[in-house]
């Protein structure tokens, strides 16, 4: 077991991650911005190490001064959370350059999965089901993206091959828009990832976003768990996850359980990661991509299961063996998260940073949250503008969400604009209740109520 471990992160994840290894035995160190010295990671690390200015590029992504602060506080691995270098596959070579242990996939995994028209090729190949599409990158510039799209059938969906957060995505309802969205993803894509690489699928409508968290050790054994449903999104962003889904059959969760390990097992998948597919509603379902990290919603797992995610994935990264089988993984309720962002709701959910006067967060049965903040804790402008998640269990998806609005109307953020009245409304919504939703449940219900 490692005997030190650096959290290359910062915030709520951080904080996390100190938690698993001090449960383990295990020392920390915390690396900071010059921004986040008082940030709740640094308070709580063994030992905490000024990497760079606020600029995330500076600081949290700034692989000479993360090596240099793990060289010098005798950290044995790096723990990269998710974001920042969490799947830079030039991270993880260079970890392992200096002897350092990168707890995550390996470079070859990451780089397989990294680049989704290549990921998909690879799913394609090992039977996993995916969307109807290009096959690989497309051009403006080229005719046949028209005769391909109607055979695909619109409407299609333009995306970006390095994307993430939902960035770099562009429906397209007919011909006319076509040409013209291929352009405008190029450049956004280019402008996000530095890789205007797009490509072109069927534009499922109405669908549900299902994902299997599966973990892998390196003698070839992987397990996946219970789905969740990430289906509430703003912009193809995730705001609300909940486990199990309302909307998979035992027989559906086997089937697409199974696939999702064939998914890992094709990349020698050998830590924690997830699986993302798209359901339509007649519930055929497609591989969307991988995610080669622990990821925000990993408590939702947790909490149904009783596995602690982020201890397991530390045990894999020490060449455990590992002891969990998906056939004896029992859920034992329903978890639903919510992820308090600082933004505001009805302004178009525009950041707002500052600092917190009187912070109440809420506590009680079945109640869970994963934070970085305090009162008189200033948020910076700087990042991520997650700053809290909740997470309600309950036996049953009717207590989860009875704790989840309860839980909600404790939150208090003083001078702090939040999600939290958004979440409320969700958790009281009849349609929220009722289950089921589909990706297009915020706009259709909530947004437009
Ligand atoms: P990112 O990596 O940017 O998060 P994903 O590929 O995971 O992108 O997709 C994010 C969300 O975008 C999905 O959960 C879904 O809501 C929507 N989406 C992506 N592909 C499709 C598709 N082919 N049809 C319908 N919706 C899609």
């Amino acid at each position: 077991m490692f005997n030190k471990i650096l959290i290359a992160n910062r915030g709520e994840i951080a904080c996390r991650v100190i938690r698993a290894c001090r449960e383990l035995g295990i020392k920390t160190v915390s690396i900071h911005s010059e921004s986040d010295r008082d940030c709740l990671h640094v308070k709580l690390a063994d030992q905490s190490i000024c990497v760079g200015p606020a600029s995330a590029a500076e600081s949290y992504l700034n692989i000479p001064s993360i090596i240099a602060a793990a060289e010098i506080s005798g950290a044995d691995a790096i723990h990269p959370g998710y974001g920042f270098l969490a799947e830079n596959t030039y991270f993880a070579e260079v970890c392992e350059a200096c002897g350092i242990k990168f707890i995550g996939p390996s470079k070859e995994s990451i780089q397989k999965m990294g680049d989704k028209i290549a990921a998909i090729a690879l799913m394609k190949s090992a039977k996993v089901p995916v969307v109807p599409g290009s096959d690989g990158p497309i051009n403006s510039d080229d005719p046949k993206i028209f005769s391909l799209a109607e055979k695909i059938g619109y409407p299609i969906i333009i995306k970006a091959a390095a994307g993430g957060g939902g960035k770099g995505m562009r429906i397209v309802p007919s011909a006319e828009s076509l040409k013209n969205a291929v352009i405008l993803a190029q450049t956004e894509a280019k402008a996000a990832f530095s890789n205007a690489d797009v490509y072109m699928e069927k534009y499922i409508e109405e669908p549900h976003h299902i994902e299997f968290q599966i973990l892998g050790d390196q003698f070839g054994n992987v397990c996946y768990l219970p789905e969740r449903d990430c289906s509430i999104q703003r912009r193809h962003q995730k705001l609300v996850e909940e486990s199990p889904s309302t909307f998979i059959s035992e027989k559906l969760r086997k089937v697409m359980g199974k696939a999702a390990r064939q998914a890992a097992k094709a990349v020698k998948y050998s830590t924690v990661g997830t699986v993302e597919f798209l359901v339509d509603k007649k519930g055929h379902f497609y591989f969307m991509e991988m995610n080669t990290r622990i990821q925000v919603e990993h408590p939702v797992s947790e909490a149904v299961t009783g596995i602690d995610l982020v201890k397991e994935q530390i045990k894999l990264a020490a060449g455990e063996k590992l002891a969990l089988h998906s056939d004896k993984i029992k859920i034992l309720g329903h978890a639903i998260e919510c992820r308090i962002n600082a933004e505001d709701p009805d302004k178009d959910f525009i950041p707002s940073p500052g600092k917190i006067g009187f912070l109440f967060l809420p506590g009680g049965p079945g109640i869970r949250v994963d934070t970085h903040v305090y009162s008189g804790y200033s948020i910076p402008p700087f990042y991520d503008s997650l700053i809290a998640k909740i997470i309600a269990f309950g036996a049953n998806r009717e207590e989860a969400i009875i704790r989840m609005s309860r839980a909600l109307r404790e939150v208090e953020i003083e001078n702090i604009k939040n999600t939290a009245s958004l979440h409320l409304k969700i958790m009281n919504s009849e349609k929220f209740r009722k289950g089921n939703p589909a990706t297009d449940f915020l706009q259709k219900y909530i947004f437009n109520s």
